[in-house]
C-alpha cells in the first residue's frame, strides 16, 4: 500500500518527522516537487541535520530513495548533501535515483530569483533565493534543461548559450560567460550519471515487486501554484495531484494520504495568514515551537488552528486522515482558539477564498477551548494525554473533517503517539510503528 505523506498548511508542518518514523515501512521514499528549498531536520548520532533535497529516507538501511521529475535539482546542492551523507557515514551508494527527465538548477537561475524579488518590492514574494521559481519557469517555457540532456553535444551548446545570452540581457552589470557554464554542467552531468534514470518505469518495478513507496511532499497544500494563495506560493504542485505528474504514477498507485498539520498554524515569508497572532501570543508560539526556517532560519509567522485551510486542504488532497504535530508546544496555555469560518463583512465563509482581496480583510471566527497545564510532552498513548487535550484534538477532528491518525508530541521519534484504532492501524499494522 502506498501512502502520501504532505502539507495540509503552509509548510513546515513536521512532515520531515512523520516520514522518518513511518520510513521502515516502505521501501522506496519519493519525492515528487519542490527543490533545495524544502528543509528537513533529521539528526544522524545526535548530530542535528537539515535535507534539502534527498529523501530523508536515505537515512534508513535498504530504503531507495528517488527524486521525481517534478522536482528541480541544483546539482551543486546535490553533491553537497551527499558529500555530507558521506562525511557522516551514509554512503548513497545505488540507493538513489533521480529522473533523467528532473530540470536543473543552473547559476543564472538564483540570481533571476533574487532579481525578481528584489523587482516586486512591497510585493515580493518571500522566496528562499535558490532559483527554484525560475527554474520552473524555463521548464513551463520550454527552455529548461534536463538531468538527461547533460551529455557534450551541439543542442546543449545551443540552449546553453542562448539562456545564458537571455539572463545577460537581463542582468546587464554582469555579464556571465555560456561556455562555463556549459563545461560546469558537462561535469555535473558525469558526476550524476550514476544515480539518473527512469523513476516512473523504476516506481512500476518496485510496485509490482511488491515494495511500498511513500511518497513525500515538500511544501504545503496553501502553497501549492494551482491551490495555494497565489502568488505566494511555491512554484509547483504540493498537493496531491503533484504526485502522479511528478513521478509518473498512475492515480490508483496512491492508495493513501496523510495530511500532516500542526497544532497550530505558522507561515514563513508574505502572504495572507488569516489567523496569524502578532502579539505576544504569536511570540509564543514562535518561541515554544522553535518556529524559524529550517533552511532559511527566517521567524515563522504564528497563529491559532485554521480549521477553514485544513479541512480545504482535506478535501484538496483527498486527506484520509492527518498526523498533528506538535500538540506540546500549546502546553500551558490558558485556553486555545481554533478558527473556524471567516467573517468578511456581513458574510460567514466556510471555504477558503480564492481571491486574495478576500482572503485580506477577513477575520477568523474562533472557538475558544480551554488549555491544558499537564504536559502532553513525550505522551505516546492517547489516553494519558490531559482530558482538555483529547477534547481539543476530537474538535480539531471534527471541524478538519478526517481524524487524527497519528498526534506528535516532540521533535523526537518516541514522542509519538499512533492511534491504532483509526486509518493508522490499517497502513501501519499493530505495533509496528518503532518508535524507539
Ligand atoms: P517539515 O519541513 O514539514 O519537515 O518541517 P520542519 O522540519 O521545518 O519543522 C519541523 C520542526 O519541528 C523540526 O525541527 C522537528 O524536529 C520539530 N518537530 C516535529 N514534530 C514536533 C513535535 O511534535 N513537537 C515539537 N516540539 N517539535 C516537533
Amino acid at each position: 500500500m502506498n501512502i502520501a505523506v504532505l502539507g495540509a498548511q503552509w509548510g513546515d508542518e513536521g512532515k520531515g518527522k512523520i516520514v522518518d518514523l513511518l520510513t521502515p515501512h516502505f521501501g522506496v521514499v519519493a519525492r515528487y516537487q519542490g527543490g533545495h528549498n524544502a528543509g528537513h531536520t533529521v539528526y544522524v548520532n545526535g548530530k542535528k541535520f537539515v535535507l534539502h533535497l534527498i529523501p530523508s529516507g536515505i537515512l534508513h538501511a535498504g530504503v531507495r530513495c528517488v527524486i521525481g521529475n517534478g522536482v528541480v535539482v541544483d546539482p551543486q546542492a546535490l553533491f553537497a548533501e551527499i558529500d555530507e551523507l558521506a562525511a557522516l557515514g551514509i554512503e548513497v551508494g545505488d540507493r538513489l535515483l533521480i529522473s533523467e527527465k528532473a530540470h536543473l538548477i543552473l547559476p543564472y537561475h538564483r540570481e533571476l530569483d533574487v532579481l525578481s524579488e528584489a523587482r516586486r518590492g512591497e510585493r515580493k514574494i518571500g522566496t528562499t533565493s535558490r532559483g527554484i521559481g525560475p527554474a520552473y519557469e524555463d521548464k513551463i517555457g520550454r527552455r529548461g534543461i534536463r538531468v538527461c540532456d547533460l551529455v557534450d553535444t551541439q543542442a546543449l551548446a545551443d540552449e546553453v548559450r542562448e539562456n545564458v545570452h537571455a539572463r545577460n540581457q537581463i542582468i546587464r552589470d554582469t555579464k556571465m560567460d555560456w561556455r562555463a557554464v556549459y563545461e560546469q554542467l558537462l561535469a555535473q552531468g558525469e558526476r550524476m550519471r550514476r544515480w539518473t534514470g527512469d523513476v516512473s518505469l523504476a516506481l512500476d518495478q518496485a510496485m509490482r515487486a511488491g515494495h511500498r513507496i511513500l511518497i513525500e511532499g515538500a511544501q504545503g497544500t496553501m502553497l501549492d501554484i494551482d491551490h495555494g494563495t497565489y502568488p505566494y506560493v511555491t512554484s509547483s504542485n504540493a498537493s496531491i495531484g503533484g504526485a502522479c505528474t511528478g513521478l509518473g504514477i498512475p492515480p490508483r498507485a496512491v492508495h493513501g494520504v496523510l495530511g500532516v498539520a500542526k497544532a497550530y498554524t505558522t507561515r514563513v515569508g508574505e502572504g495572507p495568514l488569516p489567523t496569524e497572532l502578532t502579539g505576544e501570543m504569536g511570540e509564543r508560539l514562535r518561541e515554544s515551537g522553535q518556529e524559524y526556517g529550517a533552511s532559511t532560519g527566517r521567524p515563522r509567522r504564528c497563529g491559532w488552528y485554521d480549521a477553514v485551510a485544513v479541512r480545504y486542504a482535506v478535501r484538496v488532497n483527498g486527506i484520509d486522515a492527518l498526523a498533528l504535530t506538535k500538540l506540546d508546544v500549546l502546553d500551558g496555555l490558558e485556553r486555545v482558539d481554533i478558527c473556524t469560518g471567516y467573517a468578511v463583512g456581513d458574510r460567514t465563509l466556510t471555504e477558503f477564498p480564492a481571491d486574495l482581496n478576500t482572503v485580506g480583510p477577513c477575520t477568523p471566527i474562533y472557538e475558544s477551548w480551554p488549555g491544558w497545564s499537564s504536559p502532553t510532552k513525550g505522551v505516546t498513548r492517547f489516553e494519558q494525554l490531559p482530558t482538555e487535550a483529547r477534547r481539543y484534538i476530537a474538535r480539531l477532528e471534527e471541524v478538519s473533517g478526517v481524524p487524527m491518525a497519528v498526534v506528535s508530541t516532540g521533535s523526537d521519534r518516541g514522542e509519538t503517539i499512533i492511534r491504532e484504532d483509526t486509518l493508522a492501524g490499517r497502513w501501519f499494522p499493530q505495533g509496528s510503528v518503532r518508535l524507539a
